[in-house]
């Protein structure tokens, strides 16, 4: 059965680099009807915060990829890490390294000076264990091999060579008896069971160290995914100025909906023909390694906009309206603006947008105006506002039908264009020149206000 896991460092913020990890994740494991687990990698002590981890799983669940199980956490486990270093060093396979960072720094420097590549050639690599001092400082290394040639044939990348020689001989446990990523993280991945590392190409050569510890402990080797980074649009790597971002950025500022954002990492380094809508369901059916690409995808702001508004045109419109309520403060109603999310859905890219469409409807008089609007209200258009006033109070239904009828009639009596009526009459409404079709505007606002907008604004 397949396992797979995301495995953050909460050092930050869910990143959308990070959250595509998840997602990649996630989706193999539902394709295969596996196993998808969590595990908070923070042990790195100083970096790791509380908040970062809140942040993590809000982001997670916001994006519905939460783990199938209670997260691991990392540091938790250092003991067994510790156990499985003495495990390694039992076998042969690991040594006590008793090289102070002075000498290494010597050597390291000599190295330099001859203009030689460094390697760390301890002498206590092959030292009999008879002869290790007790009571001094040591780090443990591990043993790695030094001729030959190591291959791994990674999902996403194909057949990859390292020669060992370039393998040093990492540390897997600190002088402080502290274990290292390296090996904290190979212990856990097996310990958990996880079948499939899928994970950013920065930690490709990571993956040849882990290799080596696995093969000490004689334990299963996962396959290996190991997926091109996300780039920003000018092709540099992916950075704040590019929109590499928090997911709760997304959510709370941009105000992207979690299934935009779902389906947009998807495409982000996947894909599946020419389809650009993939909705969850669809996707788990879809996914698999073969189609993730092995360049580097570029984010692209405008894209995800395209998706978002396709997904707020598919979102009902209660959801939709508890959603935006926030965004408008004090007096929005909550029945008003469900009412009025089929007008004001049909161009927007984002919440904001519906917010920002929506706010007329619980602006006070008198009314705020933007200074186009306030240039179509002439002397003109007042008289006209008068006479609009004095048709529509007679107005006996106030619906959508009714309404255009009459001002249709009234424009058609006048001879004039719908407009000449419409324009000062959506100024008066909504303060502005743009908004959702004039005689929506009026049944949303129901009579008494909008023949009050209306009257405020006529001579
Ligand atoms: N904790 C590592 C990171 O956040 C990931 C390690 C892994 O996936 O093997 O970059």
């Amino acid at each position: 059965p397949v396992v797979t896991r995301f495995a953050p460092s909460p050092t930050g913020f869910l990143h959308i680099g990070g959250a595509r990890t998840a997602l990649f994740n996630w989706l193999y494991a539902r394709h295969h009807g596996g196993t998808y687990l969590l595990r908070i990698e923070d042990t790195d002590r100083a970096r790791s915060t509380d908040a970062a981890i809140e942040a993590i799983f809000d982001g997670l669940r916001w994006l519905g990829l939460d783990g199938d199980e209670e997260p691991v956490f990392q540091f938790a486990r250092s003991q067994r890490h510790a156990e499985v270093a003495a495990e390694l060093l039992e076998k042969g396979c690991a040594y006590r390294c008793y090289l102070t960072p002075e000498e290494l720094a010597e050597r390291r420097q000599k190295a330099q000076e001859e203009r030689r590549p460094f390697r760390i050639d301890s002498e206590w690599r092959d030292a009999d264990p008879s002869t290790w001092p007790e009571g001094q400082p040591y780090v443990v290394r591990i043993k790695a091999p030094r001729e030959g040639e190591t291959v791994i044939e990674d999902l996403v990348q194909g057949a990859v060579t390292v020669q060992n020689a370039e393998i040093d001989d990492f540390v897997i446990l600190r002088s402080d008896g502290t274990p290292t990523y390296m090996l904290a993280v190979v212990v856990d991945d097996n310990d958990m069971g996880v079948t499939h590392v899928i994970r950013g190409d920065d930690h490709l050569n990571n993956a040849f160290r882990q290799l080596v510890i696995l093969k000490g402990m004689g334990w299963d080797i996962p396959e290996y995914a190991h997926v091109p980074l996300i780039h920003g649009a000018d092709g540099a790597k992916m950075s704040k100025r590019h929109g590499a971002l928090g997911v709760d950025t997304y959510r709370d500022e941009l105000g992207v909906l979690s299934e935009a954002l779902f389906n947009y990492l998807l495409r982000l380094g996947w894909g599946h023909g020419d389809e650009e809508i993939i909705a969850r369901e669809q996707a788990v059916e879809w996914f698999d390694i073969a189609h993730v690409g092995k360049s580097p995808s570029r984010f692209d702001l405008a894209k995800l906009q395209n998706l978002n508004g396709h997904y707020l045109r598919e979102a009902s419109d209660e959801r939709l309206a508890e959603l935006v309520l926030p965004r408008l403060g004090g007096d929005a109603d909550l029945g008003l603006l469900t009412r009025a999310m089929p007008v004001l859905k049909v161009r927007a890219k984002d919440l904001n947008d519906l917010a920002e469409g929506a706010a007329f409807l619980f602006a006070k008089r008198p009314l705020d105006m933007t200074e186009k609007a306030q240039g179509l209200l002439t002397g003109e258009a007042r008289g006209r506002l008068a006479a609009i006033h004095e048709r529509l109070s007679a107005e006996p239904e106030w619906t959508l039908e009714g309404l255009e009828a009459n001002l249709k009639a009234m424009a058609g009596e006048l001879g004039l264009g719908l407009g000449k009526l419409a324009q000062p009459l959506r100024a008066a409404l909504t303060g502005q020149t743009t908004s959702p079709g004039i005689f929506d505007v009026l049944v949303l606002l129901g009579r008494d206000e909008s023949l009050a907008r209306i009257g405020a604004q006529a001579e």
